[in-house]
């Protein structure tokens, strides 16, 4: 017997374990419910940190099916400060507490999507399918084909036309069958619930979407044990169906209870795309709903105009004391740009849309310079280099000459003299690093 199963959100009843996502009776999702007092006599701090460095560590809290052998060691992402990123976006010096998590670098596919298609696919065997699926906005559709790739299973992945060409290739490298929808995402994910109930498939964020979305609270497990076993005073996180904030609420939760940590109140922060913002709406305007929305945005991971967990999203927001918010596109380009420049890490869209609002919070006194803040960064940047696409223009080439290299460099540094030409300035420092 497994520690865990099934359970309405709603009504409680409980389902056992199978692949399904809604509650027959009163039509709300289901989640994994654990029997705590169990699992307070298998896990230690200790026990956790003898492990090897990946989210399998964390195995007991998570809904794996018995006898499962992990074949890829995903997740334990850094955690890092980010001082000169606190400096810009806090105005301050106190740069000693903000922390950026860094699963623009998760393996396999360079998203934290891996931790959740990770989790979906253990079940997804144990359920007999020999065919995974999903609709995706990109990061998941990697992920799932990739996953699969491994796991020798057949993979259908239905994604929005329009998608960024880099992850569309980094879903067909797989060997996976793409298949491009002409529509946005809330479109592409509703066909898929009628194939799920005509095809035999483990649709990952549909029939095994409970399971799915336990792998999400790894990001939680690891920032509590990153930061020494100690809750931070705040999050934020990107949100597009709105899973991965409740999720790593959740894992607090759940460390709290079964004395890992001391209990804390951590408050929880989200960050949307104004072009598509159900979830930072609700928040802003009160309202407990959400009023679903046609996402227009740079940010196509995060477009999801109707966000299945969009209500748990704001509950958890809401009740933590938190706040959530919004930024342009131009801004989310700048967030990249800037989080490039003072810490070294290319975020994609998503990362943008974190380090921006972020920025925002600090200048609107929510998130206060001495408090410990974590910035979920989600995803990588190579995915998304069309967006930056005419941000820095191709220099001409010159020859292979000493006097030719000189010449140029006269020209640049006159450049610099500028006032304003900042790209170039900093174009001479990389040549002579
Ligand atoms: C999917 C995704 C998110 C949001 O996850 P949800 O759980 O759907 O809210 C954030 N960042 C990136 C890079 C993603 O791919
Ligand atoms: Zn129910």
């Amino acid at each position: 017997m497994s520690n865990y199963e099934l359970r309405c959100r709603e009504c409680g009843r409980t389902w056992g374990n199978q692949p399904r996502s809604i509650c027959d009776d009163c039509f709300s999702p289901l989640e994994v419910a654990y029997d705590y007092d169990a699992l307070k006599a298998s896990v230690s701090r200790e026990r956790i940190s003898q492990r090897p460095p990946n989210m399998w560590r964390y195995s007991e809290l998570l809904p794996l099916p018995q006898n499962f052998t992990p074949r890829l060691p995903v997740g334990f992402t850094p955690l890092f400060q980010a001082p000169q990123l606190a400096a810009r976006l806090s105005g301050t010096a106190a740069g000693r507490n903000l922390y950026i998590k860094n699963d623009a670098v998760c393996l396999p596919t360079l998203s934290f999507k891996d931790r959740v298609v990770a989790v979906a696919l253990s079940q997804a065997r144990a359920f007999g399918f020999d065919t995974v699926s999903c609709s995706s906005t990109g990061n998941l559709a990697n992920a799932v084909a990739a996953h699969a790739a491994r796991e020798g299973l057949k993979a259908w992945i239905f994604i929005p036309s329009d998608l960024e060409p880099a992850k569309i290739l980094g879903t067909n490298v797989f060997g996976a069958k793409v298949v491009r929808i002409a529509g946005n995402y809330d479109q592409v994910n509703r066909l898929c619930s009628q194939i799920a109930d005509e095809h035999r498939w483990g649709f990952v964020n549909v029939n095994l979407r409970p399971y799915y979305a336990e792998g999400s609270k790894t990001v939680g497990f690891e920032i509590a044990e990153q930061l020494g076993w100690r809750l931070p005073d705040n999050i934020v996180c990107p949100m597009a169906g709105g899973s991965l904030i409740t999720k790593i609420k959740k894992a607090f939760d759940e460390l709290i209870k079964l004395g890992l940590v001391e209990p804390k109140e951590v408050k929880f922060f989200g960050a949307q795309a104004t072009g598509c913002s159900p979830i930072s709406t609700a928040v802003k305007t009160g309202s407990s709903e959400i009023e679903p929305q046609k996402p227009n945005t740079i940010a196509r991971s995060l477009a999801i105009g109707n966000p299945a967990d969009g209500h748990y999203a704001i509950r958890t927001i809401k009740g933590s004391g938190g706040w959530s918010e919004d930024i342009s596109d131009p801004e989310v380009i700048d967030a990249i740009r800037l989080l490039a420049e003072t810490e070294g890490i290319f975020t994609e869209t998503a990362g943008g849309v974190t380090v921006g609002t972020a920025g925002k919070l600090y200048r609107q006194d929510r998130i206060l310079p001495e408090e410990t803040t974590v910035l979920c960064v989600t995803g990588n940047g190579l995915k998304t280099t069309d967006v930056l696409a005419g941000v820095y223009p191709t220099e001409r080439p010159i020859a292979p000459k000493l006097t030719e290299f000189e010449a140029y460099l006269q020209q640049t540094l006159d450049v610099e003299e500028v006032p304003g030409a900042i790209a170039a300035t900093e174009q001479v420092e990389s040549i002579g690093a």
